[in-house]
């Protein structure tokens, strides 16, 4: 298992999005839980490790994050932890803007979560931050000390470094340029993104 930074090691490689693991004392967050099909590899690789989970973290609802996350869960005995703005879209309440996640939000099944996050929540050394517009309600985990940040979605790695992800699948650009923004402006030492490579600011694009 790679450890990216201290505590923070990065997850088997899936079909969907990245996901990540936190390690903090006693607690394991498992951020982002894959495709629907990938709580199985997921679980498997978690065994392989021995890992055992205590929160499955969302920090959006697409179906490349959400995965079945409730399932995977319920194996470990953990709890599924998500945004309070992103619980119309986890719980099927939703009519997104975007096409695709209109579809989507039909054939995928609601996620039962066991704890809301707002800002500021703590979660194993790490601040919730809201970083609205690629979805909603999307969060982001920012780790203060060594300036860390588990971006979801808000922002992609490319070749050119962090990026917004593509305007097409962002609900609102607006929002997502100004949390993207935020994100940068604490100049990341890490930056950990659903989509593209770990990035370090030293080590170029
Ligand atoms: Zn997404």
């Amino acid at each position: 298992m790679e450890e990216l930074a201290p505590g923070v090691f990065a997850g088997p490689r899936l079909p969907g999005a990245n996901c990540y693991l936190i390690r903090e004392g006693e607690v394991t967050v498992l951020v982002d839980a894959g495709m629907p099909g990938d709580h199985r590899r997921l679980a498997d690789w978690l065994e392989s490790e021995a890992i055992r989970l205590d929160v499955v973290l969302l920090t959006h609802g697409d179906v490349d994050h959400r995965g079945r996350a409730g399932e995977l869960a319920r194996m470990h005995g953990a709890e599924v932890w998500a945004a309070e703005g992103e619980r119309p879209f986890l719980t099927g309440g939703l009519r997104p803007r975007r096409l695709l996640r209109r579809v989507m939000v039909h054939l995928i099944r609601p996620v039962p979560v066991d704890r809301w996050l707002t800002a500021n929540d703590q979660v194993a050394g790490f601040t919730v931050w809201e970083t609205p517009g690629h979805t909603l309600g999307h969060i982001s985990l920012v780790r203060q000390e060594d300036r860390v940040v588990l971006a979801g979605d808000a922002l992609v790695v490319g070749r050119q470094g962090p990026t917004l992800a593509a305007r097409w699948v962002n609900e609102d650009q607006a929002a997502a340029a100004e949390s993207g923004q935020r994100l940068c402006q604490i100049q990341p030492t890490l930056l950990l993104t659903g989509h593209g490579p770990p990035w370090r600011p030293e080590a170029g694009a």
